[in-house]
């Protein structure tokens, strides 16, 4: 069989298992196959011809969130999201799976990247949600079928667009211009935060520049092992991206695009038209969180109350991008508002992109994990610093009849200057 991979990379793994306990799918289930080193022997016996690809190795491998958890934890430098990136394209052209998991996975793949395309399949519930019927309708099917709580709780409770225009200058002086990537379903679902990250970089003096021919990252599609839709989506986004200043920042709100837009010089390394544009490209991603951290941040209006928030931790902020600080320094700047520690706060939460549509039952599982730690911190409210994560959290508490808010960072912080 072809191999997938230079086989020193699959080398670096000296099975120590230290990574483990950082590991979601291990943590619940506790099965070596599970495990990132359990998974690296799968692969290596793959790549070796050693083993047959069956339904049992994938589905080992399908349950692998790509969350990168355990990276962080390996001392030695184990590059294991690089590993499952590159073997899900090889089983993709090796492997055929049931026809219901076919379909839905064309179905998210052919709608969540396209944004027209998505706006088109939510502009019925967005009618609904005009004539103020859509929140009694999603009422009436939670308590007709109490089992589909948690899937129902996966669409937002608003469904408002983001409307932003092509250059929106800064309050008061401008020292700084940043572009900024709104991608594919961050300006359909999640249409307020798009609008409070710009509100916020407004604030701090920036000013937002929103190109109009960018769309998705590619992330969802790398994800699921469409490398060359991964590969035409990025080549798309540097033409959209590119100017005359190396230095121009690209902020990202959300922690996938962001892991995604910055790997972009690996993505395109064989690509002698893109490969030098790709790896400038991703030399000026910055999460929206270290450009508002940076500062500085205007004083806020005092505070009306007190208030405790756990954070949690997305897997492609703290993992893949190693940005911890700076949402925790910002929320904790909030007047009023109080940073509580919360057990596992970096461990995933089951939403990992698509995952929580493509592997419900873990992802339910992991999202029951992390509500438990939530109800523990006492916390009033939650942050984060991706939609996804903000969604799948919200949706496990409001399954478990829990009325905790989620929210984004920039969300939190727009709040606050509007209060
Ligand atoms: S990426 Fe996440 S789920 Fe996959 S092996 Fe690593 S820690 Fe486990
Ligand atoms: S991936 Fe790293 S931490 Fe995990 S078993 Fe291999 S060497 Fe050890």
């Amino acid at each position: 069989m072809a191999a997938f991979l230079p086989p020193e990379q699959l080398l670096d793994c000296v099975h120590c298992g230290l990574c483990h306990s950082a590991c979601p799918t291990y943590v619940e289930l506790g099965t070596e196959a599970d495990s990132p080193r359990g998974r690296i022997h799968l692969m290596a016996a793959l790549q070796d011809d050693t083993c047959t690809l069956d339904d049992t190795i994938v589905g080992h491998l399908d349950l692998c969130l790509g969350c990168r958890g355990c990276e962080t934890a390996c001392p030695s430098g184990v590059r294991y999201g690089a590993l499952i990136e590159a073997v899900r394209p090889w089983i993709e052209t090796r492997y055929r799976r049931p026809a219901t998991v076919r379909i839905r996975r064309w179905a998210t793949l052919a709608v969540l990247p396209y944004r027209g395309r998505l706006a088109a399949l939510l502009a019925p519930l967005r009618l609904l949600e005009r004539l103020g019927l859509l929140a009694g309708l999603r009422d009436a099917v939670r308590r007709l079928f109490p089992s589909y709580r948690y899937v129902l709780g996966l669409l937002p409770s608003s469904l408002a667009r983001a409307v932003v225009p092509e250059r929106v200058p800064a309050y008061g002086t401008s020292r700084q211009t940043a572009r900024l990537l709104v991608g594919c379903v961050m300006p359909e679902l999640f249409g307020t935060t798009v609008e409070n990250t710009v509100e916020v970089l407004r604030k701090i003096g920036v000013t937002v520049l929103v190109p109009r021919r960018q769309g998705c990252c590619g992330a969802l599609s790398l994800h699921a092992g469409d490398r060359e839709t991964a590969r035409r989506l990025a080549r798309a986004n540097i033409e959209a991206f590119e100017t005359s200043d190396p230095l121009a920042p690209i902020v990202v709100n959300a922690a996938g695009c962001g892991a995604c837009l910055r790997e972009y010089g690996e993505l395109l390394a064989d690509d002698p038209r893109y490969a030098a544009r790709a790896r400038r490209l991703a030399a000026r991603v910055r999460d929206v969180t270290e450009i508002v951290d940076a500062g500085p941040l205007p004083p806020f209006p005092p505070a009306s109350g007190s208030c405790r928030v756990a954070y949690h931790d997305p897997c492609h902020l703290a993992h893949a991008q190693g940005i911890r600080d700076a949402p925790r320094n910002l929320v904790a700047a909030i007047p009023g508002y109080t940073l509580v520690p919360m057990e596992d706060e970096d461990l995933c939460c089951g939403s990992a992109g698509h995952y929580n549509v493509m592997q419900p039952a873990m992802a339910r599982r992991l999202v029951a994990r992390k509500v438990a730690a939530i109800r523990a911190s006492g916390a009033d409210v939650v942050a984060t610093a991706n939609a996804g994560c903000a969604l799948q959290l919200e949706a496990g508490l409001r399954a478990e009849g829990l009325e905790i808010p989620v929210r984004h960072v920039v969300d939190l912080l727009a709040d606050a200057y509007r209060r």
